[in-house]
Protein backbone atom coordinates (compact mmCIF):
# COMPACT_ATOMS: atom_id res chain seq x y z
CA UNK A 1 0.00 0.00 0.00
CA UNK A 2 2.06 3.02 -0.90
CA UNK A 3 -0.44 6.59 -0.77
CA UNK A 4 -0.63 7.47 -4.47
CA UNK A 5 -0.08 11.01 -5.08
CA UNK A 6 -1.58 12.83 -8.23
CA UNK A 7 -2.70 16.18 -9.83
CA UNK A 8 -5.34 16.75 -6.83
CA UNK A 9 -2.27 16.95 -4.37
CA UNK A 10 -0.47 20.30 -6.07
CA UNK A 11 -0.47 22.61 -3.51
CA UNK A 12 0.42 25.04 -6.16
CA UNK A 13 -3.12 24.68 -7.66
CA UNK A 14 -5.98 27.21 -6.50
CA UNK A 15 -9.31 27.58 -7.30
CA UNK A 16 -11.19 30.30 -8.39
CA UNK A 17 -13.97 29.40 -5.35
CA UNK A 18 -11.40 32.50 -3.44
CA UNK A 19 -11.97 31.41 0.18
CA UNK A 20 -10.89 28.00 -0.91
CA UNK A 21 -7.30 29.77 -1.32
CA UNK A 22 -6.86 31.37 2.19
CA UNK A 23 -4.52 30.38 4.42
CA UNK A 24 -5.60 28.08 7.02
CA UNK A 25 -9.31 27.32 5.53
CA UNK A 26 -10.17 23.42 6.46
CA UNK A 27 -11.12 22.98 2.77
CA UNK A 28 -9.20 23.98 0.33
CA UNK A 29 -8.66 22.58 -3.53
CA UNK A 30 -6.99 19.56 -2.47
CA UNK A 31 -8.99 18.40 0.41
CA UNK A 32 -13.25 18.14 -1.27
CA UNK A 33 -14.50 16.00 1.51
CA UNK A 34 -17.83 14.70 1.48
CA UNK A 35 -21.04 15.12 3.32
CA UNK A 36 -24.82 14.86 3.25
CA UNK A 37 -26.88 18.75 3.25
CA UNK A 38 -29.77 20.30 2.68
CA UNK A 39 -30.82 23.48 1.52
CA UNK A 40 -33.86 25.25 1.38
CA UNK A 41 -32.99 25.78 -2.83
CA UNK A 42 -32.30 21.94 -3.32
CA UNK A 43 -34.57 18.72 -3.55
CA UNK A 44 -33.93 16.54 -0.46
CA UNK A 45 -30.56 16.03 1.13
CA UNK A 46 -28.03 15.88 -1.17
CA UNK A 47 -24.64 14.56 -1.66
CA UNK A 48 -22.02 17.55 -1.44
CA UNK A 49 -18.44 18.74 -1.46
CA UNK A 50 -16.55 21.25 0.43
CA UNK A 51 -14.99 24.02 -1.21
CA UNK A 52 -13.24 26.74 1.04
CA UNK A 53 -16.64 28.55 2.78
CA UNK A 54 -19.12 26.62 0.09
CA UNK A 55 -21.10 23.20 -0.58
CA UNK A 56 -21.16 22.20 -4.24
CA UNK A 57 -23.99 20.05 -4.85
CA UNK A 58 -22.16 16.99 -7.03
CA UNK A 59 -25.27 15.43 -8.24
CA UNK A 60 -26.19 18.77 -9.58
CA UNK A 61 -22.69 19.80 -11.29
CA UNK A 62 -21.91 16.22 -12.63
CA UNK A 63 -25.90 16.87 -14.53
CA UNK A 64 -23.85 19.62 -16.57
CA UNK A 65 -20.63 18.61 -16.74
CA UNK A 66 -19.59 17.33 -20.33
CA UNK A 67 -20.34 13.81 -20.55
CA UNK A 68 -17.21 11.76 -18.77
CA UNK A 69 -16.71 8.51 -16.93
CA UNK A 70 -17.34 10.39 -13.79
CA UNK A 71 -21.07 11.05 -14.60
CA UNK A 72 -21.81 8.03 -15.49
CA UNK A 73 -20.28 5.86 -12.24
CA UNK A 74 -21.55 8.73 -9.89
CA UNK A 75 -24.25 10.65 -10.62
CA UNK A 76 -27.29 8.03 -9.26
CA UNK A 77 -24.99 7.54 -5.98
CA UNK A 78 -24.35 11.77 -5.49
CA UNK A 79 -28.56 11.67 -6.15
CA UNK A 80 -29.14 9.81 -2.71
CA UNK A 81 -29.49 11.08 0.71
CA UNK A 82 -26.90 9.23 2.24
CA UNK A 83 -22.90 8.65 0.98
CA UNK A 84 -23.80 5.09 1.48
CA UNK A 85 -23.92 4.39 -2.64
CA UNK A 86 -21.07 6.19 -2.83
CA UNK A 87 -18.87 4.37 -0.44
CA UNK A 88 -20.41 1.14 -2.00
CA UNK A 89 -18.40 2.30 -5.26
CA UNK A 90 -14.41 2.16 -4.10
CA UNK A 91 -11.85 3.38 -4.73
CA UNK A 92 -11.00 3.76 -8.61
CA UNK A 93 -14.77 5.68 -8.73
CA UNK A 94 -13.89 7.38 -5.82
CA UNK A 95 -10.28 8.67 -7.87
CA UNK A 96 -11.91 9.38 -10.85
CA UNK A 97 -15.08 11.54 -9.37
CA UNK A 98 -12.15 13.51 -7.41
CA UNK A 99 -10.27 14.75 -10.24
CA UNK A 100 -13.04 15.44 -12.30
CA UNK A 101 -14.35 17.97 -9.14
CA UNK A 102 -10.49 18.85 -8.91
CA UNK A 103 -10.63 19.58 -12.74
CA UNK A 104 -13.84 21.48 -12.35
CA UNK A 105 -13.35 23.80 -9.16
CA UNK A 106 -9.64 24.67 -10.27
CA UNK A 107 -8.71 27.95 -11.66
CA UNK A 108 -7.69 26.65 -15.12
CA UNK A 109 -10.92 25.12 -15.28
CA UNK A 110 -12.67 25.63 -18.63
CA UNK A 111 -15.80 27.98 -18.79
CA UNK A 112 -18.16 25.51 -19.12
CA UNK A 113 -17.43 23.99 -16.16
CA UNK A 114 -16.70 27.12 -14.08
CA UNK A 115 -20.55 27.68 -15.38
CA UNK A 116 -21.85 24.18 -13.88
CA UNK A 117 -20.34 24.29 -10.65
CA UNK A 118 -21.10 28.29 -9.76
CA UNK A 119 -24.35 27.19 -10.07
CA UNK A 120 -24.23 24.74 -7.53
CA UNK A 121 -22.67 26.04 -5.26
CA UNK A 122 -24.12 27.31 -1.44
CA UNK A 123 -22.40 29.23 1.26
CA UNK A 124 -21.85 26.22 4.10
CA UNK A 125 -23.90 28.75 6.41
CA UNK A 126 -27.02 28.30 4.20
CA UNK A 127 -27.42 24.36 4.39
CA UNK A 128 -27.84 22.26 7.71
CA UNK A 129 -25.43 19.71 7.63
CA UNK A 130 -26.81 16.01 8.13
CA UNK A 131 -25.42 12.48 9.34
CA UNK A 132 -22.73 11.83 6.18
CA UNK A 133 -24.14 8.07 5.89
CA UNK A 134 -26.56 5.30 7.14
CA UNK A 135 -24.51 3.86 9.99
CA UNK A 136 -26.01 -0.27 10.33
CA UNK A 137 -23.12 -1.08 13.09
CA UNK A 138 -21.22 1.08 15.00
CA UNK A 139 -18.24 -0.42 16.68
CA UNK A 140 -15.51 1.48 19.08
CA UNK A 141 -11.79 0.38 19.70
CA UNK A 142 -9.47 1.50 21.94
CA UNK A 143 -6.56 1.90 19.81
CA UNK A 144 -4.10 4.44 22.10
CA UNK A 145 -2.08 2.99 24.00
CA UNK A 146 -1.31 6.37 26.58
CA UNK A 147 -5.38 6.75 26.59
CA UNK A 148 -5.18 2.61 27.47
CA UNK A 149 -2.33 3.14 30.71
CA UNK A 150 -4.24 6.56 31.91
CA UNK A 151 -6.95 5.15 32.26
CA UNK A 152 -5.90 1.37 33.75
CA UNK A 153 -3.46 3.56 36.26
CA UNK A 154 -6.73 5.31 37.55
CA UNK A 155 -8.43 1.97 38.46
CA UNK A 156 -4.92 -0.62 38.87
CA UNK A 157 -1.89 1.54 39.74
CA UNK A 158 0.17 -1.53 39.49
CA UNK A 159 -1.45 -3.40 36.57
CA UNK A 160 -2.57 -0.53 34.07
CA UNK A 161 -2.47 -2.43 31.04
CA UNK A 162 -4.26 -5.59 30.64
CA UNK A 163 -2.35 -8.38 29.09
CA UNK A 164 -4.15 -8.94 25.99
CA UNK A 165 -3.52 -5.06 24.82
CA UNK A 166 -0.51 -5.66 22.91
CA UNK A 167 -1.90 -8.60 20.53
CA UNK A 168 -5.81 -7.59 20.36
CA UNK A 169 -7.15 -4.30 19.26
CA UNK A 170 -9.74 -4.00 21.06
CA UNK A 171 -13.05 -2.79 20.72
CA UNK A 172 -16.42 -2.94 21.59
CA UNK A 173 -20.19 -2.73 19.57
CA UNK A 174 -21.61 0.78 19.87
CA UNK A 175 -24.53 2.12 19.22
CA UNK A 176 -25.94 2.82 15.87
CA UNK A 177 -29.17 4.41 16.38
CA UNK A 178 -28.17 7.44 18.81
CA UNK A 179 -25.20 8.50 16.32
CA UNK A 180 -25.93 12.13 16.04
CA UNK A 181 -24.39 15.20 13.25
CA UNK A 182 -22.13 17.64 14.76
CA UNK A 183 -24.44 20.77 16.53
CA UNK A 184 -27.09 18.31 17.95
CA UNK A 185 -27.08 19.03 21.94
CA UNK A 186 -26.56 16.33 24.26
CA UNK A 187 -29.00 15.74 27.34
CA UNK A 188 -27.44 14.43 30.28
CA UNK A 189 -28.47 10.81 30.80
CA UNK A 190 -29.94 9.27 33.59
CA UNK A 191 -28.84 5.71 35.05
CA UNK A 192 -27.48 3.77 37.42
CA UNK A 193 -24.52 4.60 39.80
CA UNK A 194 -23.11 3.81 42.90
CA UNK A 195 -21.31 5.15 45.28
CA UNK A 196 -18.86 3.30 47.17
CA UNK A 197 -21.05 0.99 49.56
CA UNK A 198 -23.92 3.02 49.55
CA UNK A 199 -26.96 1.79 47.97
CA UNK A 200 -26.96 2.11 44.40
CA UNK A 201 -29.30 4.93 42.96
CA UNK A 202 -30.79 6.03 39.30
CA UNK A 203 -30.47 9.50 38.37
CA UNK A 204 -28.54 12.27 35.94
CA UNK A 205 -24.60 11.14 35.40
CA UNK A 206 -22.36 13.06 37.72
CA UNK A 207 -19.26 12.42 35.69
CA UNK A 208 -20.44 13.55 31.93
CA UNK A 209 -17.30 13.61 30.00
CA UNK A 210 -16.33 13.54 25.77
CA UNK A 211 -13.65 11.56 23.81
CA UNK A 212 -11.72 13.00 21.48
CA UNK A 213 -11.71 10.06 18.36
CA UNK A 214 -11.22 9.67 15.09
CA UNK A 215 -13.84 7.43 13.31
CA UNK A 216 -13.75 5.72 9.81
CA UNK A 217 -16.38 4.46 7.14
CA UNK A 218 -16.49 1.15 5.59
CA UNK A 219 -16.13 0.87 2.06
CA UNK A 220 -17.22 -2.62 0.14
CA UNK A 221 -18.71 -5.59 2.17
CA UNK A 222 -16.79 -8.72 2.88
CA UNK A 223 -18.95 -11.96 3.10
CA UNK A 224 -20.29 -13.34 6.33
CA UNK A 225 -17.89 -15.86 6.92
CA UNK A 226 -14.84 -14.55 5.24
CA UNK A 227 -12.14 -12.11 6.47
CA UNK A 228 -10.71 -9.10 5.08
CA UNK A 229 -6.57 -10.09 4.38
CA UNK A 230 -4.52 -6.90 6.55
CA UNK A 231 -3.36 -5.87 2.80
CA UNK A 232 -6.43 -5.73 1.52
CA UNK A 233 -7.72 -3.82 4.35
CA UNK A 234 -7.53 0.02 3.10
CA UNK A 235 -9.46 -0.91 0.46
CA UNK A 236 -12.10 -1.22 2.53
CA UNK A 237 -12.20 2.40 3.97
CA UNK A 238 -13.85 5.37 2.43
CA UNK A 239 -12.28 8.14 4.59
CA UNK A 240 -12.56 9.75 8.50
CA UNK A 241 -14.24 12.01 10.31
CA UNK A 242 -14.41 13.06 14.03
CA UNK A 243 -16.05 11.54 16.76
CA UNK A 244 -17.19 12.89 20.36
CA UNK A 245 -17.73 9.22 22.13
CA UNK A 246 -19.57 10.54 24.82
CA UNK A 247 -19.28 9.36 28.34
CA UNK A 248 -21.05 8.65 31.56
CA UNK A 249 -18.36 7.87 33.80
CA UNK A 250 -20.07 7.21 37.08
CA UNK A 251 -22.49 4.56 34.89
CA UNK A 252 -19.62 3.19 33.08
CA UNK A 253 -17.73 2.16 36.48
CA UNK A 254 -20.90 0.46 37.70
CA UNK A 255 -22.39 -1.00 34.77
CA UNK A 256 -19.13 -2.27 32.61
CA UNK A 257 -17.98 -5.38 34.53
CA UNK A 258 -18.02 -8.21 33.20
CA UNK A 259 -19.50 -7.24 29.74
CA UNK A 260 -17.57 -3.56 29.06
CA UNK A 261 -19.62 -0.54 28.61
CA UNK A 262 -23.60 0.03 27.83
CA UNK A 263 -25.50 2.82 28.72
CA UNK A 264 -22.59 4.55 29.80
CA UNK A 265 -22.26 5.08 26.12
CA UNK A 266 -24.90 4.52 24.02
CA UNK A 267 -26.91 7.61 24.91
CA UNK A 268 -25.25 10.28 22.12
CA UNK A 269 -22.22 10.03 19.79
CA UNK A 270 -21.33 12.78 17.80
CA UNK A 271 -19.69 13.20 14.23
CA UNK A 272 -18.41 15.90 11.86
CA UNK A 273 -20.94 16.03 8.93
CA UNK A 274 -17.27 15.92 6.68
CA UNK A 275 -15.86 12.68 5.64
CA UNK A 276 -12.35 12.95 4.38
CA UNK A 277 -11.18 10.85 1.86
CA UNK A 278 -8.45 8.35 2.07
CA UNK A 279 -7.35 10.04 -1.32
CA UNK A 280 -7.15 12.81 0.26
CA UNK A 281 -5.60 12.05 3.30
CA UNK A 282 -2.20 10.19 0.82
CA UNK A 283 0.56 13.22 1.48
CA UNK A 284 -0.16 12.33 5.37
CA UNK A 285 0.07 8.63 5.80
CA UNK A 286 2.81 7.96 8.24
CA UNK A 287 4.70 4.88 9.30
CA UNK A 288 2.42 2.85 11.53
CA UNK A 289 3.32 3.74 15.75
CA UNK A 290 6.84 2.41 16.30
CA UNK A 291 6.48 -0.48 18.98
CA UNK A 292 9.21 0.07 21.93
CA UNK A 293 11.74 -2.85 22.00
CA UNK A 294 10.21 -5.64 24.01
CA UNK A 295 6.75 -5.38 22.92
CA UNK A 296 5.27 -8.03 20.88
CA UNK A 297 5.15 -7.90 17.22
CA UNK A 298 1.96 -7.95 15.77
CA UNK A 299 0.50 -11.62 15.21
CA UNK A 300 1.05 -12.46 11.07
CA UNK A 301 -2.83 -11.76 10.12
CA UNK A 302 -2.33 -8.33 11.53
CA UNK A 303 1.15 -7.84 9.90
CA UNK A 304 1.83 -6.37 6.46
CA UNK A 305 4.74 -4.31 5.22
CA UNK A 306 2.65 -1.52 3.59
CA UNK A 307 0.41 -0.67 6.52
CA UNK A 308 3.88 -0.91 8.97
CA UNK A 309 4.89 1.92 6.77
CA UNK A 310 2.34 3.64 5.64
CA UNK A 311 -0.57 2.71 7.56
CA UNK A 312 -0.66 5.44 10.37
CA UNK A 313 -1.53 9.01 9.53
CA UNK A 314 -0.26 12.44 10.49
CA UNK A 315 -3.16 14.04 11.67
CA UNK A 316 -3.42 16.63 14.64
CA UNK A 317 -6.72 16.51 16.67
CA UNK A 318 -7.81 19.02 19.38
CA UNK A 319 -10.23 19.36 21.85
CA UNK A 320 -12.05 22.59 23.38
CA UNK A 321 -14.05 23.56 25.96
CA UNK A 322 -16.64 26.95 25.89
CA UNK A 323 -18.75 27.38 28.77
CA UNK A 324 -21.58 29.09 29.03
CA UNK A 325 -20.10 31.74 31.62
CA UNK A 326 -17.31 31.78 29.01
CA UNK A 327 -19.32 32.48 26.05
CA UNK A 328 -21.19 35.29 27.85
CA UNK A 329 -17.60 36.92 28.34
CA UNK A 330 -17.10 36.36 25.06
CA UNK A 331 -13.91 34.26 26.20
CA UNK A 332 -12.42 31.98 23.21
CA UNK A 333 -12.85 28.30 23.86
CA UNK A 334 -10.09 26.99 25.67
CA UNK A 335 -8.26 24.07 24.55
CA UNK A 336 -8.44 20.78 26.99
CA UNK A 337 -5.75 18.45 24.92
CA UNK A 338 -4.34 18.00 21.39
CA UNK A 339 -3.05 14.96 19.89
CA UNK A 340 -1.24 13.29 16.78
CA UNK A 341 -3.14 10.42 15.12
CA UNK A 342 0.16 8.58 14.29
CA UNK A 343 0.42 7.66 17.63
CA UNK A 344 -2.30 5.16 17.87
CA UNK A 345 -0.62 1.75 18.48
CA UNK A 346 -3.04 0.04 16.40
CA UNK A 347 -3.28 1.38 12.46
CA UNK A 348 -6.66 1.60 10.85
CA UNK A 349 -6.39 -1.52 8.50
CA UNK A 350 -5.20 -3.54 11.72
CA UNK A 351 -8.23 -2.25 13.76
CA UNK A 352 -10.90 -3.30 10.52
CA UNK A 353 -8.82 -6.29 9.70
CA UNK A 354 -9.29 -7.49 13.60
CA UNK A 355 -13.15 -6.92 12.95
CA UNK A 356 -13.41 -8.83 10.11
CA UNK A 357 -11.14 -11.67 11.55
CA UNK A 358 -13.92 -13.97 12.86
CA UNK A 359 -16.10 -13.92 10.03
CA UNK A 360 -17.72 -10.79 10.85
CA UNK A 361 -19.40 -8.85 7.78
CA UNK A 362 -18.66 -5.38 7.89
CA UNK A 363 -20.73 -3.37 5.70
CA UNK A 364 -20.71 -0.01 3.31
CA UNK A 365 -21.10 2.98 5.82
CA UNK A 366 -20.49 0.85 8.96
CA UNK A 367 -18.78 3.44 11.35
CA UNK A 368 -15.36 2.15 13.22
CA UNK A 369 -14.40 4.51 15.69
CA UNK A 370 -10.51 4.37 16.91
CA UNK A 371 -11.17 4.97 20.25
CA UNK A 372 -9.94 7.96 22.88
CA UNK A 373 -6.56 9.99 20.59
CA UNK A 374 -4.15 10.47 23.99
CA UNK A 375 -0.30 11.03 23.22
CA UNK A 376 2.64 11.14 26.11
CA UNK A 377 2.33 13.82 27.65
CA UNK A 378 -0.36 15.96 29.86
CA UNK A 379 -1.56 18.31 27.36
CA UNK A 380 -2.06 15.37 24.87
CA UNK A 381 -5.20 13.77 27.11
CA UNK A 382 -8.47 12.96 25.04
CA UNK A 383 -10.77 12.96 28.08
CA UNK A 384 -11.46 14.48 31.18
CA UNK A 385 -11.07 11.59 32.84
CA UNK A 386 -7.37 11.39 31.66
CA UNK A 387 -7.24 15.15 32.57
CA UNK A 388 -8.54 15.33 36.21
CA UNK A 389 -7.64 11.81 37.39
CA UNK A 390 -11.23 10.80 37.74
CA UNK A 391 -11.89 14.03 39.16
CA UNK A 392 -9.93 14.06 41.86
CA UNK A 393 -7.48 17.09 39.71
CA UNK A 394 -10.05 19.76 38.67
CA UNK A 395 -9.16 21.92 35.98
CA UNK A 396 -9.35 25.48 35.69
CA UNK A 397 -10.72 27.53 32.82
CA UNK A 398 -9.62 30.85 31.73
CA UNK A 399 -12.11 32.64 33.74
CA UNK A 400 -11.03 30.92 36.99
CA UNK A 401 -14.16 28.31 36.66
CA UNK A 402 -13.32 24.67 37.34
CA UNK A 403 -14.32 21.20 36.12
CA UNK A 404 -14.24 18.05 37.26
CA UNK A 405 -16.29 16.45 34.43
CA UNK A 406 -19.00 18.74 31.84
CA UNK A 407 -21.49 20.83 33.46
CA UNK A 408 -24.96 21.85 31.66
CA UNK A 409 -24.37 24.56 28.74
CA UNK A 410 -20.63 23.25 28.08
CA UNK A 411 -20.12 23.00 24.40
CA UNK A 412 -17.16 20.51 23.34
CA UNK A 413 -15.21 21.39 19.96
CA UNK A 414 -13.21 18.96 18.44
CA UNK A 415 -11.40 19.45 15.51
CA UNK A 416 -8.53 17.67 13.81
CA UNK A 417 -6.43 18.92 10.77
CA UNK A 418 -3.26 17.33 8.36
CA UNK A 419 -0.18 19.77 7.71
CA UNK A 420 3.09 18.43 6.08
CA UNK A 421 5.82 20.66 4.35
CA UNK A 422 5.63 20.69 0.44
CA UNK A 423 1.75 20.16 0.67
CA UNK A 424 -1.63 22.25 1.46
CA UNK A 425 -2.88 21.97 4.73
CA UNK A 426 -6.41 19.91 4.57
CA UNK A 427 -8.86 20.33 7.76
CA UNK A 428 -11.26 18.08 9.00
CA UNK A 429 -14.09 20.75 10.45
CA UNK A 430 -15.24 20.76 14.21
CA UNK A 431 -17.62 18.28 15.58
CA UNK A 432 -19.66 19.93 18.31
CA UNK A 433 -22.07 19.35 20.81
CA UNK A 434 -23.76 21.33 23.98
CA UNK A 435 -25.03 19.70 27.17
CA UNK A 436 -28.20 20.04 27.72
CA UNK A 437 -29.97 19.30 31.77
CA UNK A 438 -31.20 16.02 32.39
CA UNK A 439 -34.44 15.43 31.22
CA1 LIG B 1 -14.53 5.57 23.15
Amino acid sequence: MKPLLDETHDPNVLSWVESANVAGTDFPIQNLPFGIFRHRNAKGPRVGVAIGDRILDVAGVLGYLEDNRAKFAVLDCASTGSLNALMSLGTDARRVLRRRLHAALRREASDSDQRAAWGHLFALSDVEMLLPASVSDYTDFYASIFHATNVGKLFRPDNPLLPNYKYVPIGYHGRASSLIPSGIPVRRPCGQTRDGDADPKFGPTKALDYELEVGFYVSGENKLGEAVPIAQAEEHIFGICLVNDWSARDIQAWEYQPLGPFLAKSFATSLSPWVVTMEALAPFRAHAFARPAGDPAPLPYLLDPGDQENGGIDLWLEVALLSPRMREAGIAPVVLGCSNFRDMYWTMAQMLTQHASNGCNLRTGDLLASGTVSGTDQSARGCLLELTSRGKEPITLPNGEQRKFLEDGDEVILSGFCEREGFRRIGLGTCRGTILPAA
